[in-house]
């Protein structure tokens, strides 16, 4: 009998936020919710998405700001 129902296993690699390198499983490395190569490049993306943030705060205070009567 041929085994060919059987599934074959394919490992799942994603590719890193920071360097868009592909990750294989047992190296990718876990933080906050996402997966990095190494602990570089999850600084890398963390320095990124706090640069993002502070900027869209300022962009929304800027909005808001209105003179009151
Ligand atoms: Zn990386």
């Amino acid at each position: 009998m041929a085994d060919a129902a059987k599934a074959p296993v394919v490992e799942e690699v994603k590719n890193c936020p920071a360097c868009k390198k592909p990750m294989k499983r047992a190296r990718r490395f876990y933080r906050n919710g996402a997966y990095y190569c190494n602990n570089n490049c999850f600084k890398k993306v963390q320095a990124t998405a706090v640069k993002a943030a502070q900027d869209a705060k300022a962009a929304a205070e800027q909005s808001e700001e209105q003179p009151k009567a």
